[in-house]
């Protein structure tokens, strides 16, 4: 019997919200930050599915509103900065208030930790409410004493500072528990994306807190094979996650 027949069994779309992380879940990860760009084929198919109404894709985001927004470099979407706590939804850019309240605090960190950390392959990223140290390029033989400087630097600010750790990197982060998960879920009460289901993709450790955040709430995948993982389900690769949008693109 065809659909025509019997209206009654037309399925149900779903809206869905794609939350999706941008280093290592949409491009690989590279030695320089500024390099991590999304290619032409991979931008053009994320605007198609960004152009259907039933999809709405928001870009999560460590690394500041405006990095990710420009490496990204498409309008229309939704994007998250900073881990959470910059989000520009449409024309609404918001800032949480811990955050702005951090600005000084990350001036300050920013020059201590030129000063203390004088070791080749460092990168000191500052991204206004939070600071990034890379250390991917710094060579093994310095990680130790790498590391013991950092925490020497820091060590006045650190019972006002949250440190947190990614994939060769530390931030720094105003204290508090906001992060992608709240944000996500913030999100998720705001009137453009009413009756979305959330689907979150991500690769770090960072993409756990909104693992845990949308646990009862939505598909949640982790991009790398890994059992230390909140997420229900893992995606092999980043081409994986490619295939796995494909199912966005036709209704
Ligand atoms: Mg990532």
């Amino acid at each position: 019997m065809g659909r025509e027949d019997n209206p009654g069994l037309t399925p149900v779309i779903v809206k869905t919200a794609l939350f999706l992380d941008y280093d290592g879940t949409l491009t690989p990860i590279v030695d320089h930050p500024d390099r991590a760009r999304l290619g032409a084929v991979r931008k053009r198919f994320l605007r198609t599915l960004a152009q259907r109404p039933v999809v709405k894709i928001a870009i999560v985001s460590g690394r500041s509103l405006a990095s990710v927004r420009k490496q990204v470099g498409l309008p229309g979407l939704i994007y998250i900065g900073n881990h959470g706590l910059e989000i520009m939804l449409g024309k609404r850019r918001v800032v949480v208030p811990a955050a702005r309240r951090f600005a000084k605090t990350v001036r300050e960190l920013k020059t201590v930790l030129h000063r203390g950390l004088p070791f080749p392959g460092v990168l000191i990223e500052d991204k206004g409410y939070t600071i990034s140290v890379h250390y991917r390029k710094v060579h093994r033989r310095h990680l130790k004493s790498f590391r013991q400087a950092f925490f020497r630097a820091i060590a006045p600010w650190r019972k006002r500072i949250r440190v947190t750790a990614g994939k060769k990197v530390l931030e720094l982060r105003p204290p508090g528990l906001w992060g992608k998960g709240r944000a996500v879920k913030w999100l998720l009460r705001q009137p453009q994306l009413r009756g979305y289901q959330p689907v979150y993709i991500g690769d770090d450790r960072t993409d756990e807190d909104a693992f845990r955040a949308l646990r009862q709430r939505g598909l949640t995948l982790r991009v790398g094979l890994t059992s230390a993982t909140a997420a229900q389900k893992c995606l092999p690769g980043i081409s994986g996650v490619y295939r796995y949008l494909e199912r966005y693109r036709q209704p």
